[in-house]
């Protein structure tokens, strides 16, 4: 089985093909500038592969309900000239075969649960830290959407004691992802985060915030799984403090052993590691196919 594989992001599309176990056979990448320029050279990337599905995850909001008349649209987002942008309606213009299509970090989940650090399982989180942060989930072995797709970067967090940054989210200031993203780091230390890695309170405070998001998680979906992806994860220094710092926050609340003894492997990277986004979109693929 092969499957064309689309992550979409703010700043780039990664295409692939990959096969049903998650193999990713070929991959290429193109900026994301305007849908006719770079859906010009995914169209013309993927024209006469061998492909039985497609798969696509995407930056959004997204429509990923398909009784919706904008079932597969990207639509609000703050990128203007990808808003209301007919994502699957193009590709279907030129691919005839099934088309799996949800959210970047639905699909990463998705993905996760297939090959990844939550094989096996029928319910995770993957959460990406990068130039935003959002959420996906898996629960009860399907990518959760309910009214709209969950958007869990954008939770509400408390303040830790010692930062005074004002927070950079354009909607809300100082909700999870104007204080934890990349650029949001950055804007608070006047550095990237990667130039910041000797500085403990950089990632103390970050960890502070993770851990916040994490035991939310914990209260309400309560996934069996949670994974922590994207750029700023990459200061593996963070995962032992979101762990000392979930622990604190229950505070003896939720005793299960995934928390009381194995936290170490409730809270985990991705075991695709950056391939998370394009696997997923293979997962999407397979699962379309499936139908
Ligand atoms: P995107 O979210 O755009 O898909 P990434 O997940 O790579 O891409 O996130 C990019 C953000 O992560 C940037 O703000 C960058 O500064 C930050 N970042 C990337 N690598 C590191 C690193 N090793 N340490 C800390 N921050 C990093
Ligand atoms: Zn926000």
């Amino acid at each position: 089985m092969l499957f064309g594989a689309i992550e979409s992001g703010g700043t780039k599309f990664v295409c692939g093909i990959g096969n049903e176990n998650g193999e990713i056979l070929e991959r290429v990448s193109f900026p994301t500038t305007t849908p006719d320029e770079t859906m010009g050279q995914v169209i013309e990337f993927f024209k006469n592969k061998q492909m039985d599905a497609m798969g696509v995850g995407s930056f959004g909001p997204v429509d990923p309900n398909k009784d919706s008349p904008t079932y597969g649209y990207i639509t609000s987002t703050p990128k203007t000239k990808w808003r209301n942008f007919n994502f699957i309606g193009e590709l279907k213009k030129h691919f005839d075969m099934p088309i799996g299509f949800d959210t970047d970090v639905n699909a990463a989940a998705l993905g996760e649960t297939e090959w990844g650090a939550a094989k096996g399982l029928d319910s995770c989180v993957y959460m990406t830290v990068g130039t935003g942060v959002g959420g996906g989930a898996i629960v009860e072995g399907k990518m959760l959407h309910g009214m709209l797709h969950p958007e869990m970067g954008h939770i509400l967090i408390k303040r830790h004691p010692e930062d005074h940054f004002t927070g950079n989210c354009p909607y809300h200031n100082d909700c999870l992802e104007g204080m934890a993203a990349g650029p949001a780091i950055e804007k608070r230390w006047g550095k990237k985060g990667i130039e910041l890695q000797e500085v403990d309170k950089v990632w103390e405070i970050e960890a502070y915030y993770l851990a916040q998001v994490v035991v939310n998680l914990v209260y309400t979906i309560s996934p069996k799984r949670i994974i922590l992806g994207g750029g700023v994860m990459k200061q593996k220094q963070l995962f032992p403090m979101i762990r000392k710092n979930v622990k604190e926050l229950l505070n003896g609340y939720v005793e299960t052993k995934e928390i009381l003894v194995d936290i170490d492997n409730y809270i985990v990277s991705p075991g695709l590691g950056d391939n998370a986004g394009l696997c997923g979109a293979i997962a999407l693929a397979k699962r379309a196919y499936q139908g």
